[in-house]
């Protein structure tokens, strides 16, 4: 019979998802589910990748949002990357 074993997921830190909630929520779903009742859920969290809107300035943040381009002080940062919510692999028996 086919099982998952693991589901991978990745969550952004800017997704606003929290993963402890993700986590919960996982486990409760799938208590008892004949496909997914036995996986891991493995959930991994990639820095989260701002740019500066006026020098172009590319930083890392984790956990919370950098507030101000180190070099030239703008506080206007677009995220590159980070509120990204996927589902990287899924891995079966
Ligand atoms: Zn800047």
């Amino acid at each position: 019979m086919e099982k998952v074993l693991s589901v991978t997921m990745e969550i952004g830190t800017l997704s606003g998802v929290v993963i402890d909630s993700f986590q919960f929520g996982f486990d409760t779903l799938t208590t008892g589910e004949r496909l997914l009742g036995e996986s891991n859920l493995i959930i991994r969290t990639p820095d989260a990748v701002c740019r500066c809107s006026d020098c172009g300035h590319v930083m890392m943040s984790s956990g919370i949002r950098t507030e101000q381009c180190p070099l030239c002080r703008n506080r206007l940062l677009i995220p590159e990357s980070g509120d990204d919510l996927v589902l990287r692999q899924v891995e079966m028996e």
